[in-house]
């Protein structure tokens, strides 16, 4: 049994502890999984609200287990964070993810002018004094303009490490990245956050946007998030819009950008040209 922060005592159950030891082994075998090939990545739209083809792509990670299949990074990224190996799998995203984009750049020609890719950032990443130079090299070796690469860092990150981050934002942004606030409102950041970091989007978070179409009592929220990046003029991204009614809400809303399952999975990148060059039926 043991004690947590707030005095109640946890008994491990048999359960608990064979997710331990899960967690143990994953840890273990994630070491090498860059090197034996095993991470692939998934982009999920992100739309112009009214526009019939995306301008971004968040990019999302996916380990291939040897055994257990397809795993998502809820299963491995905390793992990651760890054990430390998120450093070398968040350095792999990162270059496989503008590598992908000049790919389609020259695939594409002017349909992919203006799109972007979107890279989730991890603590250690931002930790790392390596990290401007490195997204410096890719940007340079794939030929990909700065500013079509964004990184999403979440609000509860920079809440904790906005100080000694600060810096490493600022290269990034000096570099011509574009930065965004990830899962926006869970965080608990200040306006003084908002105003000293470099930050040009905030990613409405989705518990806020989830069923907003049928649940009147969440427009406020978002009503509000919304008020503020145009306040700071600020670009906005409604996440986890599901349904219609939920994008036709966060549109009366004023939102320029909404993603989710209801405008498109995350999909293999050999999907993502369809998705840029076809028109959806409105
Ligand atoms: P996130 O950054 O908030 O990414 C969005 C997650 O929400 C994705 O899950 C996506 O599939 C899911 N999602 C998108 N639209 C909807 C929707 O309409 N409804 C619902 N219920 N879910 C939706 P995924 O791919 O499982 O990623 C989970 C989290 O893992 C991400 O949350 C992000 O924090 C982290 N992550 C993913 N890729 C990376 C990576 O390369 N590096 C790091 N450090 N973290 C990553
Ligand atoms: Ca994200
Ligand atoms: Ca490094
Ligand atoms: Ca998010």
């Amino acid at each position: 049994a043991k004690v947590t922060g707030s005095g109640k005592v946890v008994h491990y159950t048999g359960h608990m502890r064979a997710d331990a030891d899960r967690a143990v082994t994953l840890g273990a075998e994630l070491q090498g999984a860059v090197e034996r090939d095993e991470l692939v990545l998934r982009f999920q739209p992100i739309w112009p609200v009214g526009a019939s083809t995306p301008d971004g792509l968040e990019v999302l990670v996916r380990w291939n287990h040897p055994t257990l299949g397809l795993l998502g990074p809820d299963r491995f990224v905390a793992v990651a964070e760890r054990t430390g190996t998120i450093g070398a799998i968040g350095h792999w995203v990162l270059r496989e993810a503008v590598s992908q984009l000049a790919a389609w750049r020259t695939e594409l020609g002017p349909a992919a002018d203006e799109l972007h890719v979107a890279v989730n950032l991890s603590v250690r990443q931002l930790q790392d004094p390596t990290l401007v130079d490195e997204v410096a090299a890719m940007l340079g070796d794939a030929g990909v303009p700065a500013d079509r690469l964004y990184l999403e860092v979440t609000e509860s990150l920079l809440v904790r490490e906005g100080d000694r981050a600060g810096a490493t934002l600022h290269r990034l942004r000096e570099l011509g990245v574009t930065l965004s606030i990830d899962d926006f409102g869970t965080g608990y950041s200040s306006l003084a956050t908002l105003q000293r970091l470099p930050v040009q989007q905030l990613k409405i978070d989705r518990s806020f946007v989830l069923g907003l179409g049928d649940d009147p009592s969440r427009l406020p929220f978002v009503r509000a998030i919304v008020g503020l990046a145009d306040a700071l003029d600020l670009d906005v991204v409604a996440e986890g819009v599901e349904s219609d009614a939920d994008l036709q809400a966060v549109a009366a809303l004023g939102c320029a950008h909404a993603q989710g399952f209801g405008l498109g999975r995350p999909v293999p990148a050999r999907d993502v040209p369809a998705l840029l060059t076809q028109r959806v039926p409105a």
